[in-house]
């Protein structure tokens, strides 16, 4: 299926200049949405992986929905202050100031093999954060897999030669 036209572009949003690639039209097809993650699932289910991560939000509904059809684990990487136990934190930088990104210490043991899971790479700076976190529980990264990837801002540079998946590429910044 061409997704593509199945993601809407939003002008100037949150601010302007920016080309919002909105997937809740995407996630309002369920064939589409099934297509994606039974791809994955068809992928990874080869891959000896332990666990699904995916960071908030739209990484937990492509990752969530992830994790169910591979019968494993799903961990959450969150926003601060979210996670109720004890956690690790990693900052990283937006295109305005500074964010940070959580993940509980206990959610993955040493040597597990994990694919990270987001929406959209654009800057990498969000999935450098991730493989931070999970590096730090020195976990294993797979692979890390996107729907929507923006070559020209070439996040892939940021994600430290880790093997890339991608499902749809818009040239835009
Ligand atoms: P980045 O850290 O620059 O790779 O940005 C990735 C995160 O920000 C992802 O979780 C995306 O959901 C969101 N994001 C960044 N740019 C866009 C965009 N143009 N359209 C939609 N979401 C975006």
């Amino acid at each position: 299926m061409d997704l593509a036209p199945l993601i809407r572009n939003v002008p100037d949003f949150p601010k302007p200049g920016i080309q919002f690639k909105d997937i809740t039209t995407l996630l309002k097809n369920g064939p589409a949405f099934k297509e994606i993650i039974n791809g994955w699932r068809d992928r990874y289910a080869s891959m000896n992986v332990d666990a699904i991560v995916g960071a908030e939000a739209r990484g937990f509904m492509f990752g969530g929905a992830l994790a169910y059809a591979l019968g494993l684990p799903f961990v959450p990487v969150r926003k601060p202050g979210k996670l109720p136990a004890a956690t690790l934190a990693q900052a990283f930088e937006l295109e305005y100031g500074t964010d940070t990104l959580e993940i509980h210490k206990d959610a993955l043991n040493p040597g597990e093999r994990v694919v990270l899971i987001d929406d959209l790479l654009a800057t990498g700076g969000t999935m450098e954060a991730v493989i931070n976190l999970v590096r730090k529980l020195d976990a294993e990264i797979v692979e890390i897999a996107f729907v929507v990837e923006l070559p020209p801002l070439k996040g892939r540079e940021r994600l430290h030669g880790i093997p890339v998946h991608t499902l749809v590429e818009f040239m835009v910044e």
